[in-house]
């Protein structure tokens, strides 16, 4: 067989991203996790969007809620089929050891990331699922697209919600109210929690 489709150029991969970045921003107007995904499909030669989605666990109680997975959903739900071949999906930061399952599973032909995870990421950071030839048949993988931006968006975010839960405690020192003794519960390992 020699129909392998054209995939996108590099500036429709940033176009992609950016598209993916501004989706992280909307994770962060619902005080989540700046993360973003879009997952695009080439028809005649260029890429159309199939499906977005932003990372949303908490306010959804939904601790699969990440990016990859609601942009999956949503394009196997909208193109009626649970394997997306033909599919490039676009996520701020490297994914997770369940989103990069997930992605495998859904046979996606290709992952790209913008920052790394050095606390989960499962393409390389923490463990190279993606590279396992036992788990990975299908599904091409690259990092590092607009990786400041992506990067940034998660660094501001933290420092923000460090900066607030400072200035939270120095209210709560700063008032005559006394603090509110912590319940202390002993865990089996004796550490208090
Ligand atoms: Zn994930």
């Amino acid at each position: 067989m020699n129909d392998e489709p054209i995939g996108p150029s590099p500036a429709q991969d940033e176009y992609a991203m950016r598209l993916a970045l501004d989706q992280a921003l909307n994770a962060q107007l619902a005080g989540e996790v700046p993360v973003g995904a879009v997952i695009t499909q080439m028809v005649d030669g260029v890429p159309q969007v199939v499906a977005t989605g932003y990372n949303r666990p908490i306010t959804t109680h939904d601790p699969t809620a990440h990016a990859e997975i609601v942009a999956l959903r949503h394009a196997a739900q909208l193109l009626g089929n649970y394997r997306l071949p033909g599919c490039t999906l676009y996520v701020t930061l490297e994914p997770c050891a369940m989103c990069a399952m997930a992605l495998m599973h859904a046979r996606i032909g290709r992952v790209v990331y913008a920052a790394t995870d050095p606390k989960t990421g499962a393409a390389g950071s923490v463990i190279d699922l993606f590279g396992q030839a036992q788990l990975n048949h299908h599904t091409a993988v690259e990092g590092g697209l607009l990786a400041d931006a992506a990067g940034g968006l998660l660094r501001d975010f933290f420092a923000e919600r460090r900066a607030a839960q400072k200035a939270e405690r120095d209210a709560a020192a700063a008032s005559s109210e006394p603090l509110p003794v912590p319940e202390v519960i002993e865990s089996d390992f004796g550490a208090l929690r």
